[in-house]
C-alpha cells in the first residue's frame, strides 16, 4: 500500500492501521492549518481503496485498530463508507475499533440514523477541532461552522454512540482576544460534552507576519509562554464536563499535563498555577522541543 503524502494523523493512533478514502479536506480554507494545502480534495476510487484493504489483510490480519484519512473521510457519501467499512470488518476480524478525523459540516450534513449505521460498523472516535467556540474568531480564521454547528454536529455523533475528540488551539485570538476565546471555547466544549479533549498551541514559525497582518487584520499578537498558560488556566477553570479525558501533552503546548475530568480538574489547576508562579516549573517544555 502507497500512501498519498503528506499523512497525518493524531498521536493516539499512533498504532493504527491507516487507509487513506479521501485525500486533502474537503474545507481545506483554515487559516491556520496547512495540513492539505497542497492537495486537491478528492475521494479515492473503490477499487483503490478494496485494494489496500484486502492487500493489508493479508500483511497485518490481527489488526485491532484502524484510522481513516485524510482530513475528513466523513465527507463522503454514507453509503459509500458501509461498503468501505463493511469491507474492513470482513477483512479483519480481530477489529475493535475504527477511527477518523471529522468536521463539524460533515456531521451535520449526517443524519442520526446514518451516524448510527456507521458506529454498528465499528466506527468509534472522531477527532473534530472546535478551534474556538469564540464566534467572530471561529469567522476570521475561515472555519466554514459556527459554535451552534460544531455542537450540534458533536453532540448527534454522541447520540448515534460515537465517541468525540475535541481540540481547542491556544493562542488562536491572540493576545487581545485571549480571554473570550478561552471562556467561550470552555462554554462550547462543556455543551459538546465529548469523552476527550486536548489543548494545542499555536504555532506559526515564518507565517507569523503574514497571520498577523494580512488575515488577522494587523492587529493580531501571537501569545508568548506565559499567555498560553493564563489562557490555558481560564479555559479549564470553566470547564464542566460529564466524564472526560484531557490532556495538553501535544508538543506544540508549554505545559504537558493529563487527568480526568472532572475529578482530576482542581490538581490540573494547581499544576497551571504553580507554573504560572514563576514560569520556571520544571514540567515547562522549553521552547526548542515545541513541535507540531
Ligand atoms: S477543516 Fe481541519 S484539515 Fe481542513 S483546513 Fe480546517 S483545520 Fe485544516
Amino acid at each position: 500500500m502507497n500512501y498519498d503524502m503528506p499523512l497525518y494523523r493524531p498521536p493516539s493512533e499512533g498504532r493504527s492501521l491507516i487507509f487513506q478514502i479521501t485525500l486533502g479536506c474537503s474545507w481545506n480554507k483554515c487559516l491556520f492549518c496547512g495540513m492539505y494545502k497542497g492537495k486537491r480534495f478528492q475521494v479515492r476510487p473503490w477499487e483503490e481503496i478494496e485494494k489496500d484493504i484486502i492487500e493489508m489483510s493479508w500483511i497485518v490480519p490481527d489488526t485491532r485498530k484502524v484510522f481513516l484519512a485524510d482530513g475528513d473521510p466523513l465527507a463522503v457519501d454514507t453509503a459509500f463508507l458501509i461498503r468501505t467499512l463493511d469491507l474492513i470488518n470482513a477483512r479483519f476480524p480481530r477489529l475493535e475499533r475504527i477511527s477518523a478525523y471529522a468536521g463539524p459540516t460533515n456531521l451535520m450534513e449526517k443524519s442520526l440514523d446514518e451516524l448510527k449505521s456507521l458506529r454498528e460498523r465499528k466506527l468509534d472516535i472522531l477527532y473534530l477541532g472546535i478551534e474556538t467556540g469564540n464566534e467572530a474568531l471561529l469567522k476570521k480564521i475561515c472555519k466554514g461552522a459556527t459554535t451552534r454547528e460544531i455542537i450540534d454536529g458533536s453532540r448527534k455523533a454522541i447520540d448515534a454512540g460515537l465517541r468525540m475528540s475535541t481540540f481547542i488551539i491556544l493562542g488562536l485570538g491572540g493576545v487581545e482576544g485571549s480571554y473570550d476565546h478561552a471562556k467561550d471555547s470552555a462554554r462550547v466544549a462543556n455543551a459538546i460534552d465529548p469523552q476527550f479533549l486536548a489543548c494545542l498551541t499555536l504555532m506559526l514559525g515564518q507565517y507569523e507576519e503574514f497571520y498577523e497582518k494580512k488575515l488577522m487584520g494587523g492587529n493580531f499578537k501571537l501569545i508568548n509562554k506565559m499567555q498560553s498558560l493564563q489562557e490555558l488556566r481560564w479555559f479549564v477553570e470553566d470547564l464542566e464536563v460529564s466524564d472526560c479525558k484531557f490532556g495538553t501533552e501535544h508538543a506544540s503546548n508549554y505545559l504537558p499535563l493529563n487527568g480526568r475530568l472532572p475529578d482530576d480538574k482542581e490538581k490540573i489547576l494547581d499544576l497551571i498555577d504553580g507554573a504560572l508562579k514563576d514560569g520556571k516549573s520544571g514540567m515547562l517544555r522549553p521552547e526548542w522541543l515545541r513541535g507540531l
